[in-house]
């Protein structure tokens, strides 16, 4: 399950494995562009892990919503993967 605005601040991700999931609140920092961008990076920096499915950004390379798309492993799932 991709990375889902939760509201105007605020985004979800949901461990394709377990189900717990996890919110951001990104600072609002300028262009509201960047804000999926930093959303990712926090989860990333929290231990979660993003599988990226590249066979769905062909038609939507580099918009916003190509970020945090694909599936996400929750910190103690991935560090259980291979
Ligand atoms: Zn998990």
């Amino acid at each position: 399950m991709p990375m889902t605005p939760e509201n105007a601040t605020h985004y979800r991700v949901v461990c394709v494995l377990c189900r717990k999931d996890a919110y951001v609140c990104p600072e609002r920092q300028g262009a509201d562009i960047n804000m999926p961008l930093r959303a990712v990076r926090a989860f990333q920096r929290g231990g979660w892990h993003q599988d990226v499915d590249h066979g769905a950004k062909e038609h939507k390379r580099g918009l916003a919503a190509d970020y945090g798309g694909g599936k996400w492993f929750c910190p103690a799932c991935a560090s259980k993967r291979p």
